[in-house]
């Protein structure tokens, strides 16, 4: 046995298979309890043009098999798996031809392009921004933690663009983001203030329940309609948050990642919480 088969009963607490099949599974369940879902076949940090290529097609697999399917999903993806890392204007083309793929087959044809290191971030923003110029129906993810998010706010909220805000996943230094939880905080719920007030239905991805509940607070006082937005939660992390969520009357996404690339993804669940990994041990055992 692989390590890979090995580890997976454990990376399944977080990641819903590694067959679109049982991503779908999990998304129809995740359907009938009113939650919507954005699906990511997982893979990054792709390093030759023929494997870009490979995910590309992989992509385009996948949108067929979601277009057979009821399922109320979106898209997201990673542009370094599309080789953003040594041909941006390749990888550009690439996500092109996914969201033309995407708006031709899906009832929701949003493909939501995630955030990688801060290296990424510039080529990731000019990228998305372009597209959206084209096709509208893609946005990116922006990190609160980093010191040049609120600009690339600014930006997105001229643009009309969709944003998913988040606090950061990467290990960055202090002169790039900010390091304290509190600081951290604090720019994300000014970011989220300044979506709800003027973005276009911005997806409040966190599981920190601070910030939940100072979003809702916010959207009240404001008078920001529950349908204006939507919370964004990882599969796995707190299912009975998102559950509550729904029942108050919010709309709530759960990304759900798959594919047997989940190694990367299912690391950075574990780094950024502890706990996290006793959730995985709990899951084995069906606790
Ligand atoms: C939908 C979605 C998409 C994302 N996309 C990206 C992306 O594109 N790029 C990127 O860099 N990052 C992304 N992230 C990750 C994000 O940046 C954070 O690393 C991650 O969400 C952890 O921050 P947090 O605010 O959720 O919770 P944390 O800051 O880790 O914790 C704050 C509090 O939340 C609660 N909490 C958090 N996790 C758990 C848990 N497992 N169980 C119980 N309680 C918990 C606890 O009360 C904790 O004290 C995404 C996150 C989500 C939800």
């Amino acid at each position: 046995m692989s390590i890979q088969q090995w580890a997976f009963p454990l990376a399944r607490r977080f990641v819903a298979g590694e067959s679109l099949e049982e991503a779908l599974a999990v998304v129809r369940q995740l359907n009938a309890e009113g939650l919507r879902a954005t699906i990511d076949l997982l893979g990054e940090d792709v390093h030759e043009g023929r494997d870009a290529d490979r995910t590309r097609n992989d992509h385009l697999a996948l949108i067929e098999g979601l277009a057979r399917s009821p399922a109320d999903t979106n898209l997201s993806l990673k542009l370094s798996a599309l080789g953003l890392g040594f041909e941006p204007d390749v990888a550009s083309a690439r996500l092109g031809t996914i969201l033309t793929a995407a708006q031709a087959a899906l009832r929701d044809p949003f493909v939501r392009v995630d955030m990688e290191g801060s290296a990424l971030v510039p080529a990731t923003l000019a990228i998305v921004t372009r597209a959206f110029s084209a096709y509208r129906t893609t946005g990116p993810v922006l990190q609160a933690y980093l010191h040049r998010t609120p600009d690339d706010v600014a930006a997105m909220i001229a643009l009309g663009a969709r944003v998913r805000l988040c606090k950061g996943a990467y290990k960055e230094p202090e002169a790039i983001a900010l390091q304290s939880m509190h600081a951290i905080r604090v720019q994300y719920l000014a970011l989220a203030t300044k979506l709800l007030s003027g973005g276009a239905y911005p997806a409040i991805a966190t599981h920190d329940p601070l910030l939940i509940e100072a979003v809702k607070r916010i959207a009240r006082d404001r008078d920001v309609g529950a349908d204006a937005f939507e919370f964004q939660l990882l599969y796995g992390v707190r299912p009975d948050l998102q559950r509550a969520l729904v029942a108050a009357g919010y709309r709530v996404r759960v990304y759900v990642p798959f594919g047997t690339r989940w190694a990367q993804y299912f690391r950075r669940r574990i780094t950024e919480r502890r706990e996290n990994l006793i959730f995985a041990i709990r899951s084995l055992f069906g606790r």
